[in-house]
């Protein structure tokens, strides 16, 4: 048996043949499941009985198990566990008029930053596709009619050290036959591995996607103190690949940085970044994303004063910068930490 969410439109399609079945009907599956949300053979009303009877042979559903639910005010979070007993977490937020999923790319994380609770078990595995694509499935079909409009991969794990199976659950998102989301609206979210950056600059379809990139420190010193792995993939790299990354028309790299007390967070932290930046103001654009404490981290929050400081500088130079403070996160404390915890205890 083997979980049908695993394949894009084109894979279902050869699988679909090698059972014998016209590719029209791989289509005709597809959209059930991407467009209604329908999980069940016996649902899909243009099916024949024996076509469903081989397909429900062959097929299955969903990959993870939807253990847990937590709401707050402008969000929920999702605990699902995978197959093999791991926590997977899943966060939808409510913004004004619309909902954006944050979904998790990996069981843990290898990047090793000192700030972030899905690195304090190191990485257990990447994610397949359909434990992916099954996170947007579920919520779905827990939220029924309205609409989620974006999805962000700022959940467990590095997105780009899990390209190909992350590159799928993307064309599953975007698919016009399939969820069909703008690909603007699914935005990857990296701690800057150079040679998938590289690679991802020249993939025509991955290179059209939102692309975010997480910054978090202003020297190189700074940077590999908080984010072991950037030893290797320094920020003098980062930035050149990024200057010269093949961006769509009117689209901007959005530079993600965690502010923490007394670490980055002064107005010296601020100047260099806009001097990082430099001439190049048009194609970036600055998150800046207060601390989320966690009794096994050893850092704060910044004041909000300083955070006004630091975005003040930011202004000065006229670089385009937004703080993002979430009602939700208050309540679960930064990405990952609920699972981190929930692991944790499940020992
Ligand atoms: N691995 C990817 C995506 C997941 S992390 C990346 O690092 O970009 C998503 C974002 O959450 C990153 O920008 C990261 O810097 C931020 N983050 C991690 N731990 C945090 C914490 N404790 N408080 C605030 N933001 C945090
Ligand atoms: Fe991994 Fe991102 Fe957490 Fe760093 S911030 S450990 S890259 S998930």
């Amino acid at each position: 048996m083997e979980f049908i969410t695993e394949y894009t439109l084109e894979e279902l399609k050869e699988k679909f043949k090698e059972l014998g079945l016209e590719p029209y009907r791989a289509k005709q599956v597809f959209r059930w499941i991407y467009k209604k949300f329908i999980t069940d053979f016996d649902k899909m009303t243009d099916l024949s009985k024996e076509h469903r009877k081989l397909l429900k042979e062959k097929f299955l559903f969903h990959p993870l198990e939807k253990i847990e639910k937590v709401e707050a005010p402008d969000a929920v979070k999702y605990l699902f566990r995978t197959k093999d007993n791991h926590i997977v977490e899943t966060v939808l937020i409510k913004e004004r008029d619309h909902y954006t999923l944050c979904v998790s790319s990996q069981i843990g994380c290898a990047v090793g930053c000192t700030f972030c609770a899905t690195a304090l078990d190191g990485l257990k595995r990447n994610l397949t596709t359909s434990e992916i694509v099954d996170q947007y499935i579920q919520v779905k079909q827990d939220l029924g009619e309205e609409k989620i409009r974006n999805v962000v991969f700022m959940g467990m794990g590095e997105p780009l050290a899990n390209y190909e199976n992350v590159r799928k659950a993307v064309e599953i998102f975007v698919s016009p036959e399939g969820i069909d989301l703008s690909k603007r609206r699914v935005t990857i979210s990296t701690s800057g591995i150079i040679a998938q950056l590289r690679r991802m600059a020249r993939d025509p379809f991955m290179r059209e996607v939102n692309l975010a990139v997480s910054l978090n420190a202003v020297s190189q010193k700074k940077r590999e103190e908080l984010m072991p792995l950037t030893k290797t993939n320094t920020l003098e790299e980062l930035m050149e690949v990024l200057k010269s990354f093949p961006l769509p028309k009117y689209r901007r790299i959005t530079l993600e940085y965690v502010l923490i007390k007394g670490v980055n967070d002064s107005p010296r932290d601020a100047e260099r970044l806009a001097k990082l930046i430099g001439r190049h103001k048009k194609r970036f654009k600055v998150n800046l994303i207060p601390f989320n404490p966690d009794p096994n981290l050893p850092y704060e929050r910044p004041s909000l004063t300083d955070i006004m400081k630091f975005q003040k500088v930011l202004w000065k130079y006229g670089i385009s910068n937004f703080v993002r403070f979430s009602k939700g996160v208050e309540v679960f404390g930064a990405c990952g930490q609920l699972r981190a915890r929930r692991e944790h205890a499940l020992k």
